[in-house]
């Protein structure tokens, strides 16, 4: 098995003013990836206000004192750099990719947008417009992310997770600039941020510019703490079934409830070690050609073009592991489910191989391998991390936990999470004689 060192190189400290800062070294290339990392998403969004962090992501390139809207795209443009902005559930989080001697501008412009937006109410207006117009053309254009937002919203009853991080479209269409500014005001701090870079940025050599910029922000003593919403625990599974003209492909997929790195199943105390041992279970029943999934329905019986299933450890609040299948051509989807459950039940009765197990762990240190030498990917990953609920004091336990997973361990979970009160199975057709028997119910 490849042996990547056992930690991520990096230098973590917080700021007097709260700013967490991660300084992750590459000095293969004079470029550095800046990027700021607010604790604020979808997440910390209510009913009826839904959208607000990713229209307030949109407003943050409508400039400050300083700097006039457009000017950072301009600058990164002439440097020859990139530049994003992305929102989720758990974060907000903007970023540039630009050579190392573009590096002091970016922290000059990043660092002043902290506190110094600037929003007339005219750009708030075109903007709303823009973010309608964008869920019109994303979600409500797809009939399979239209039906999966109706999907979530009941596999989430309680928690924010079960709302579209673009929002509703009658709230974007109802919140005003006050709305926005509110947010802005309420979570845009430097003591709510994480300021990631990778590149050759050490810390005694970055401090003098941390100092003039980052450092020289404020405190904001009314950051509060985020929600902690949990799913109540439910006693029979959720299946939802949809025709929509407009599909192409028919869809079949099943969640199970599980537990992310932060929260447990219905608000349970997470125990160390579930999160990689399901992460393994993944890779064992669906990562590949030769997983579990893949050899039963698309090998034996020749149900489905393709299996996958996937795990996501890190969100804030409580996760899902998947299971997607992509039926041949008319094989009708009823037959699906129990086609699923018929390998589930086999891997509870007997567990996985120590075969499966050592071939999954050396899958997962090698894709570890190739995402590490993205800066891109490290960025994120710490990012993602860190406004999870992480510290980069626990961003590495993963591989210890890894190294000693256990077969048992990995039949523990199986056994805890993949239940069928746990399950929601969401199958999309586009005609009635996709279904087989499945009558439709959403
Ligand atoms: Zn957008």
């Amino acid at each position: 098995m490849p042996q990547p060192s056992a930690t991520t190189p990096h230098e973590a400290f917080t700021l007097p003013n709260g700013l967490q800062v991660v300084l992750l070294p590459d000095t293969r290339v004079p470029v550095v990836t800046h990027s700021l990392w607010y604790h604020v998403g979808a997440l910390d969004e209510q009913p009826g206000k839904t959208g607000l962090a990713h229209m307030t992501e949109h407003l943050m390139f409508k400039g400050t004192k300083r700097f006039p809207g457009g000017i950072m795209e301009k600058l990164v443009q002439r440097r020859g750099g990139i530049m994003n902005a992305f929102t989720s559930y758990d974060f907000t989080a903007y970023f540039q990719k630009v050579p190392l001697t573009a590096l002091p501008e970016m922290m000059d412009l990043e660092s002043d947008r902290v506190n110094n937006l600037i929003l007339a109410d005219n750009e708030f207006a075109s903007e709303r417009k823009v973010v309608a117009e964008e869920r019109k053309l994303t979600t409500e254009a797809d009939p399979s992310d239209r039906f999966f937002e109706q999907v979530l919203r009941k596999h989430y009853s309680k928690t924010p997770y079960g709302h579209p991080i673009i929002g509703w479209a009658e709230d974007i269409n109802g919140y005003t600039k006050a709305d926005a500014m509110t947010w802005y005001k309420t979570h845009y701090a430097a003591n709510n941020a994480a300021l990631v870079m990778v590149g050759d940025v050490q810390k005694a050599a970055i401090m003098p510019l941390i100092e003039k910029t980052y450092a020289a922000l404020p405190r904001e003593a009314h950051i509060a703490a985020r929600s902690r919403a949990v799913e109540p625990i439910r006693t029979a599974p959720l299946d939802f079934v949809k025709i929509d003209a407009q599909v192409q492909v028919p869809v079949w997929h099943t969640l199970y409830r599980a537990p992310s790195s932060f929260t447990g199943v219905a608000g349970a105390v997470v125990v160390p070690g579930e999160s990689v041992a399901l992460w393994v279970l993944a890779e064992i029943l669906g990562g590949s050609d030769t997983a579990r999934l893949h050899r039963a329905l698309v090998l034996k019986q020749e149900l489905a073009d393709d299996t996958s299933s996937s795990y996501d450890a890190v969100r804030a609040l409580e996760s899902t592991f998947d299971i997607s299948v992509q039926p041949k051509d008319g094989v009708t989807l009823e037959k699906i489910l129990p086609a699923v459950q018929a390998v589930i039940a086999e891997l509870l009765k007997n567990g996985v191989t120590e075969a499966e197990l050592q071939k999954a762990k050396t899958t997962i240190m090698a894709d570890e391998i190739y995402a590490r030498d993205d800066s891109f990917t490290a960025m994120y990953r710490v990012g993602m991390w860190l406004t999870a609920g992480g510290t980069m004091a626990t961003f590495d336990d993963w591989r210890r936990e890894l190294a000693n997973l256990t077969v048992a361990q990995v039949n523990a979970v199986a056994r805890k999470y993949l239940t069928e009160a746990g399950r929601t199975t969401a199958i999309l057709a586009g005609e009635k004689g996709q279904l087989g028997t499945l009558k439709t119910n959403l």
